[in-house]
């Protein structure tokens, strides 16, 4: 079972502007092959999988432990592409501005976004699709059974998930994008080094030695540093209340990249508070139809819409949002 929280697992700036093939790219940090999907189903179904656990109880708790902190990294990507897309459209309320015909064209402007399912099949919000609007697949889940197969498996794929956003970062300066990659380097550095070190526990092999991957610190991305600052690289936090408490036996030691002794933190991240997306009232365009509305009424009621309308306050319930301009 899992236990939900609800707040994002870092404090997102909200964008400079609103940039929809922004939110395009970092699609592919949430339903890429290398994006938060697929680390949390990979390790996800890993843990459903896993055979042997009272003899190899510290991995099995490891594995479980990090595929509940990848749910707040989807979280935390999809509240990106949220705030990317926000007002990427003309807002044009026809409750407020009566003007608005049924021939207007509100959303002209995505024809020129690269990823027009996020105006046509979501409300320019967050899909599980790549950079090019794919659909992510379970396809991405490895899940072999073999132990040193699987946590090889899992090195490779934070590898890649580090070596995505680095390049994510470098297609866009939107603070709230780099705000959100760099969190998510330090966070997916501490599962590079945990799966590392979960290896040299199983086989005696020195993975250490084969990081950065790619071969760059996460200290030269001020966004990323300013956490490792306060030691988030150094820290598994443990995700569940009384579970998983041999991590510990795997998340121990020096940390290969600075030498700083490695910690389990006992409880969750204090988080940050969801962003206010605001409603885009131009995805039901062109807004309320009065003769409908009074069409359903008499209909439901019996009564028209103009005498609901007219008799205070149960009308103003029953047509909330409906004003009198829009009746024109
Ligand atoms: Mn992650
Ligand atoms: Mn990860």
């Amino acid at each position: 079972m899992i236990l939900r929280i609800d707040r994002l697992a870092t404090e997102l700036p909200r964008p400079k502007a609103p940039n929809a093939n922004a939110a395009a790219a970092v699609q592919e940090l949430l339903g890429g092959k290398f994006g938060e999907m697929s680390t949390l189903m990979n390790y996800t179904y890993q843990s459903f999988n896993f055979r042997g656990k009272s003899k190899l109880r510290p991995f099995y708790d490891l594995i479980a432990n990090i595929a509940a902190e990848e749910y707040s990294h989807i979280e935390l990507v999809a509240a990106t592409i949220n705030l990317l897309c926000s007002g990427t459209t003309k807002r044009s309320d026809r409750r407020k501005a009566s003007g608005a015909k049924e021939h207007d064209a509100p959303l002209e402007n995505a024809t020129d976004f690269r990823n027009t399912y996020h105006f046509i099949a979501s409300g320019q919000s967050a899909l599980p699709v790549d950079s090019m609007g794919n659909f992510w697949t379970g396809a991405n889940v490895f899940s072999s059974g073999n132990l040193k197969l699987d946590l090889l498996h899992n090195f490779f794929l934070e590898c890649g998930a580090r070596a995505n956003k680095m390049r994510v970062y470098e297609m866009t300066t939107d603070p709230t994008a780099r705000a959100m990659v760099g969190f998510l380097l330090v966070r997916g550095g501490v599962h590079i080094v945990a799966y590392a070190r979960a290896l040299e526990k199983l086989t005696g092999a020195d993975v250490g030695k084969l990081l950065p991957i790619p071969d760059v610190s996460n200290k030269k991305f001020p966004e990323a540093r300013k956490h490792e600052e306060k030691g988030l690289h150094r820290i598994l936090y443990r995700f569940s209340p009384e579970d998983y408490t041999r991590v510990g036996e795997v998340w121990n030691g020096p940390h290969p990249e600075d030498g700083q002794e490695l910690i389990v933190e006992d409880k969750i991240p204090e988080g940050a508070p969801w962003p206010e997306l605001e409603e885009e009232p131009q995805l039901s365009s062109p807004g309320v139809d009065p003769e409908m509305i009074q069409y359903f009424s008499k209909k439901l009621g019996g009564v028209s819409y103009e005498e609901e309308f007219e008799s205070g306050a149960r009308s103003k319930r029953r047509f909330q949002g409906v004003t009198k301009t829009s009746r024109r």
